[in-house]
């Protein structure tokens, strides 16, 4: 195993580093966790749900225009047959009662069939128009959808540029401190920040500030006893453990 050391003043600048680094995770969370972020992608689901609706209305709404163009000529066609009919009754060109009677009742169902397209117009028309008031409805939200994620994003920038701003600085003095630790004990504290989130704590009163466990006093007795140049490391949790006038040592 090997040990390493580092002047009581290294070890001290360790703890800087150690907050350094908490807050450059706080900074990272804060980046993760703003609010802004899940608001503006919970917007961008119903956004995107909207653009949909909007095909499908538009999809449906010139399904239907076919449908009444046909439906419209349908009754044209009856129409026309109608009065053809008609100009025949009128004419006098039929005189023999039985032809008569025939034409009179194809007029009469003609009028039916004419009647039950004429509903069939009306409808049409209802379901044109329930579409495009959707249709307008779906367009006014996302109007203010739009709206409001513009202003999210402006927020969530504004947001993101003072976290990034507060990180560089963090970063810089990381930067500084690390420049003045020995390599050894920088990789050191960097391989336990990797595995456990914080890589050096004080020792105070007796207790690690990184596990919050109570030294017993056989540490307690060995960390009196080692050298301060030394690099002691919490028997519970790893750490680096500093120790400081704090420590109660
Ligand atoms: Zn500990």
């Amino acid at each position: 195993m090997v040990f390493v050391k580092a002047s009581p003043q290294s070890q001290l600048r360790l703890l800087e580093l150690a907050d350094l680094d908490a807050d450059l995770v706080r900074l990272a969370r804060r980046r993760q966790g703003l609010p802004e972020v899940a608001e503006l992608a919970r917007l961008e689901a119903r956004a995107s749900e909207l653009k949909d609706a909007v095909v499908q209305i538009e999809t449906e709404l010139s399904d239907l225009s076919r449908e009444q163009s046909r439906a419209e000529r349908d009754v044209e066609l009856v129409r026309t047959r109608i009065d053809k009919d008609r100009a025949r009754l009128d004419a006098g060109q039929v005189s023999a009662a039985r032809e008569l009677a025939s034409l009179q009742s194809e007029i009469e169902s003609l009028h039916r069939r004419q009647g039950d397209l004429e509903e069939i117009v009306l409808e049409l028309m209802e379901r044109w128009e329930t579409l495009v008031s959707r249709r307008d409805e779906v367009a006014a939200e996302r109007e203010s959808l739009g709206n409001q994620m513009e202003s999210l994003a402006v927020q969530r920038d504004a947001a993101f540029a003072d976290i990034d701003a507060h990180g560089a600085k963090a970063s810089g003095q990381r930067d500084a401190v690390a420049a003045d630790l020995p390599a050894d004990v920088l990789k050191l504290y960097d391989q336990i920040r990797t595995t456990r989130g914080v890589g050096a704590a004080m020792l105070r009163a007796g207790r690690c500030e990184g596990c919050h466990l109570n030294m017993n006093t056989v540490d307690l007795n060995e960390i009196r006893a080692a050298a301060p140049d030394e690099v002691i490391r919490c028997e519970e949790c790893r750490r680096i453990l500093v120790r400081t006038a704090e420590s109660g040592l």
